[in-house]
């Protein structure tokens, strides 16, 4: 054994044991904050990001700057944390992007690209599932 091969044997053997290490607390990590869908009943309105809609917000990007012209849900942010996943009947599963004014505690507001389209959702009460964004 020459003496590069005796240095460098100690170091290979800790760096695989912080890889081990790295993985093994990772999925005890991932496993323990799991999120699950949670059913939610709310009241879903409809917006779009136009003027009549947005106001002064009407800027084409959501609170968290997405794209406003993208399926998306704005909502009470203290209810449904920003981000989480949103399962809506007759909707379809979007990220919970933006918030609003008049969207408080158990008021949803869906979005449409067309202002036609989200007069047309109108009013609903829906109970949708929230899935809390994965902390990975
Ligand atoms: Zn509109």
């Amino acid at each position: 054994m020459t003496k590069q091969e005796y240095e460098s044997k100690p170091a290979g053997l800790i760096f695989v044991m912080l890889i081990c290490l790295f993985f093994a607390t990772g999925v005890t990590a991932r496993e323990s904050a799991m999120p699950t869908w949670q059913p939610l009943t709310v009241v879903a309105t409809a917006y779009c990001p136009c003027e009549r809609c947005c106001g002064a917000y009407a800027d084409g990007v959501t609170a968290i700057g997405r794209d406003a012209f993208t399926p998306g849900v704005a909502v009470d942010r203290s209810v449904i944390p920003l981000k989480s996943h949103v399962n809506i009947p007759g909707y379809g599963t979007v990220m919970a992007d933006d918030v609003g004014g008049a969207i408080r505690e158990r008021r949803i507001d869906v979005r449409f690209s067309s202002h036609q389209a989200a007069l047309e959702w109108g009013r609903k009460t829906l109970t949708i599932y929230v899935k809390a964004r994965s902390t990975d």
